[in-house]
């Protein structure tokens, strides 16, 4: 028998957590299960009939446990459903008919199958008898069984569970890679996805070497092949050979040495070279990232994304947990502060155990403080533990996706109720707890002149106010190119809201993805912010860029960069900054 190597294939998406891996891809469920189609050469037509009655085989064997396990459970009517389904997995007619297509017409086995079923299909319908007619569903179900022992897609007896895989599915939710990290998992790739997808954030606070928004990758491999990623870059290949694999190699141990020569930063203070000092501070999501920002030498938490004590249970968390994890993070991160965001929770992301109805559009929808401010359950327990775990530490407080200054109000209601309530119990809590806002939508950037009045400090949150600034959804790979917080439009933004926020007298700081970009950093820096908070990973590269420029260079950059008007003129503007400053940055 003659196997023919598939040829090495270089893809680019999206690279959203560093490291590059190399392994054997296991593929999961696709949503709608794409039928491959190609025409093989002679020499590989025994190979894929072989492929066929390997695929055959394990959907009988998995059919047949399915059948033992069942049958204790099952009514009668169920079963006989499933009878029928482990007939047609041994129709001969329905599998010589696709073999047929194998050898005689040479398709893919994927292909021949599925030619086989439309013609069964058609007889069935034919005949106009009801019952034949319904059995073109249980067809439709035993392909789709058998197509995904073809493609290495079943789910049962996941190779994952028991080998390290790069996970290659269409789409991955936050909830879902939290669950698939409990395996060994080496790295994942995604048809699906933007840079600043909570499922990307979340895979760089797990150290997931990750590349999303690759479009079609589900549709180019199987479970088994080999597989390389670079989660800096974006670069995928298929198929590596020898020598790629070689030459990835040598770019992870040069990778890997950068990282450790950054590290020696860790204790040094970020101060630029005219004496300018920044803190660099750490965006959390779980509680275990506590030992990672202590790694990075952060001075503190800027972000904490609360929205994930919710994640992956069948239960909400009550007063008491917040409490304990808020208190956890103040204590561990002493004698730096630490800002709990309350939960920007929506039903699309984080639905488990909130049973929020559909929304069309809920990027738009009821999330955040307007999910906090109805759902009052949800909230005041949470307010409660933040104010408790406040005399434990240096905590502020603060609300995401702020509208107008009503929501800011209603907020701080609820918040004074709690705190009477703290006190005629006698529970300690910081008076003086800072409150404030994230400045996310273009509205509270417009607005926040008159935001100032109310809060303490604003953070602005690119992630957000980018996608909305831009009319551009973060999640959506098709317009990731289009995705740009160096635009100029959110950098006058930016530079409005420092300067409403330096009138008023109130701390600003930012903490979106843009900061943990070296490049970016150092134009934030440029147009006045002095404080910003980031993946852990990425601040010991920010603090050795900063370290390595005078403010004046940085606001020169600032100004460029305002002044721009197209996405050819940022990317010229990158590129030269990038060259001037190519010591600084890896290869
Ligand atoms: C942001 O929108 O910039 C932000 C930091 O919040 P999140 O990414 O959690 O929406
Ligand atoms: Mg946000």
């Amino acid at each position: 028998m003659t196997t023919v190597s598939p040829r090495e294939e270089e893809l680019y998406g999206v690279g959203v957590s560093p490291g590059i891996i190399q392994g054997e891809v296991h593929l999961v469920g696709r949503r709608h299960q794409e039928v491959p189609r190609y025409r093989i050469s002679p020499n590989e037509v025994e190979a894929e009939v072989e492929r066929f009655q390997r695929a055959l085989e394990e959907a009988r064997e998995e059919h047949s446990r399915f059948l033992r396990r069942l049958s204790p459970v099952l009514r009668r009517e169920h079963l006989g459903i499933l009878d029928v389904h482990h007939l047609l997995l041994g129709d001969e007619m329905l599998i010589q008919a696709a073999v047929k297509h194998v050898r005689q017409d040479r398709w893919n086995a994927e292909w021949a199958l599925q030619m086989a079923v439309d013609r069964f299909k058609g007889v069935f319908e034919a005949m106009g008898h009801e019952y034949l007619r319904e059995r073109q569903g249980d067809l439709h179900q035993v392909s789709e069984h058998l197509l995904s022992h073809l493609l290495g897609t079943a789910r049962s007896g996941s190779p994952l569970a028991q080998r390290p895989m790069v996970l290659v599915a269409h789409e991955l939710t936050p909830a879902e890679l939290l669950d698939l990290h409990q395996g060994p998992l080496l790295g994942f790739v995604t048809d699906l996805g933007g840079k600043t997808s909570h499922t990307a954030i979340l895979a760089g606070a797990l150290d997931i070497p990750a590349v999303v928004g690759l479009r079609e990758i589900t549709q180019r491999v199987r479970t088994g092949d080999a597989i390389l990623l670079d989660g800096e870059t974006g670069r995928v290949v298929l198929h590596p050979l020898k020598e790629t694999i070689r030459e990835s190699e040598s770019s992870r141990r040069r990778y890997i040495q950068h990282q450790e020569a950054l590290q020696r930063l860790r204790t040094l203070a970020c101060v630029t070279l005219d004496g300018m000092r920044c803190a660099l501070r750490a965006n959390v999501e779980l509680a275990g990232e506590v030992a990672a920002v202590q790694a990075c030498g952060a001075e503190g938490v800027g972000l904490y994304r609360t929205e994930y004590l919710f994640l992956n249970r069948p239960d909400l968390p009550g007063e008491e947990e917040h409490f304990q994890a808020y208190r956890r993070l103040a204590e561990s991160v002493l004698p730096h502060p630490a800002v709990i965001r309350t939960f920007d929770l929506r039903g699309d992301i984080f639905p488990a155990s909130l049973g929020l109805p559909h929304e069309h559009n809920p990027a738009l929808g009821l999330r955040a403080i307007r999910l906090s401010l109805e759902q009052k359950d949800l909230f005041l327990p949470q307010l409660r533990g933040i104010l408790r775990a406040s005399a434990f530490g240096k905590l502020q407080l603060m609300y995401p996706l702020i509208s107008g200054v009503e929501e800011v109000r209603r907020a701080n209601a609820l918040l004074d109720e709690v705190r009477e309530g703290l006190r005629a119990e006698g529970v300690d809590f910081d008076e003086k707890l800072p409150v404030g806002v994230m400045i996310e939508t273009p509205s509270a950037a417009i607005l926040a002149d008159v935001l100032a009045q109310g809060v303490d400090f604003f953070s602005i949150g690119t992630n957000d106010l980018s996608q909305y600034t831009l009319a551009l959804d973060r999640e959506n790979e098709k317009v990731s190119s289009f995705y740009e917080p160096f635009h100029p439009a959110v950098l006058r933004l930016i530079r409005s809201v420092i300067a409403q926020a330096e009138k008023a007298g109130i701390q600003v700081a930012l903490c979106g993805e843009m900061a943990a970009d070296p490049l970016q950093a150092l134009v934030l820096i440029g147009l006045g912010l002095r404080d910003l908070s980031m993946t852990p990973r990425s601040i010991p590269r920010v603090k050795q860029i900063l370290r390595s420029i005078s403010l004046v260079q940085a606001e020169e950059m600032a100004q460029k960069a305002l002044g721009l008007a197209t996405a050819d003129e940022l990317r010229a503007l990158r590129a030269s900054v990038r060259e001037d400053l190519a010591p600084q940055f890896p290869d």
